[in-house]
């Protein structure tokens, strides 16, 4: 009998011990588990889209090129020499810049009657575009661009992959044309009044960018009918490089240089408005 208790007393403990241990498992497993990520912004539904004021261009252009974040750069001893302190990270991540290229696939504006041999906004976009991404990156930000050719993506899905992104400002280059206005100059970036700190970042942007330029600047606000940039995003900004059509205005960003100093000034803008908040 007194043997029959303790195999009893000991199968007892077998049973508890792997019970503990069963439990034990269970809950590593459980925390292990990947919980899924959070559900991206839900698409707009055609009520809340802006109309497409690009209806024009070829309609087979539509599909997203499958552009991504691309890998940041190393730097190189100069950018490293004059580079401000990295970008600090929000939440355990990297500060996020969606850059957009305005227009592509030739549904810009273009300098010329020839549309062969003119100056097509499409390209002069791009091209300050990818100064600009280039810049951010070599900063420690992470960017994505709409294109990096020149292709046009339509506004819907434009606007679905930077929400997708969930960009922390979202920066979108055009160059504007002369339509009437006496003698037009210069840098302008348009912001939605409605949205607080869009005023802040537009000025902000304006006077750096502006003075890289060397010429005339300024902020824009809309309340009213605001690029879709703007009312988009929480941070969204439409930036008129110069006017296309002014020589001397489209001479201040003619080389690769000043373009340079363009997009450096605008990391200078954007990193000094979110390290403030
Ligand atoms: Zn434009």
């Amino acid at each position: 009998m007194h043997r029959d208790r303790k195999i009893r007393l000991a199968v007892l403990v077998s049973v508890v011990v792997l019970l503990g241990a069963a439990v034990f498992v269970y809950q590593k497993m459980d925390n292990a588990r990947v919980d899924p990520p959070p559900s991206l912004p839900a698409a707009l539904t055609a009520q809340q889209m802006p109309a497409d004021d690009e209806t024009t261009a070829p309609e087979t252009i539509t599909a997203n090129p499958g552009v991504t974040p691309s890998a940041t750069k190393p730097l190189t001893p100069s950018e490293l020499a004059t580079a401000a302190e990295p970008t600090l990270p929000i939440g355990g991540r990297k500060w996020r810049i969606g850059i957009s290229a305005g227009h592509g696939g030739r549904t810009g504006a273009h300098i010329g009657s020839d549309p062969n041999t003119g100056i097509w906004e499409d390209d002069l976009n791009l091209d300050v575009a990818l100064a600009v991404n280039e810049a951010f990156q070599a900063r420690g930000f992470e960017t994505l661009m709409n294109r990096t050719t020149d292709v046009w993506i339509k506004k819907d899905p434009k606007i679905a992959m930077f929400r997708a992104f969930n960009p922390d400002v979202l920066l979108e280059f055009h160059f504007n044309t002369y339509e009437g206005v006496e003698n037009p100059t210069g840098l302008e970036v348009y912001y939605y009044t409605e949205r607080p700190g869009q005023k802040e970042m537009a000025e902000l942007l304006a006077a750096r960018a502006g003075a890289a330029l060397g010429g005339k600047f300024k902020a824009v606000g809309d309340a009213e009918d605001p690029f879709y940039v703007c009312t988009r995003f929480t941070i969204g900004l439409l930036v008129e490089c110069a006017y296309m059509d002014q020589k001397s205005d489209l001479q201040r960003l003619d080389t690769a240089a000043e373009r340079q100093a363009f997009a450096n000034a605008c990391v200078d803008a954007v990193a000094e408005y979110l390290n403030s908040l």
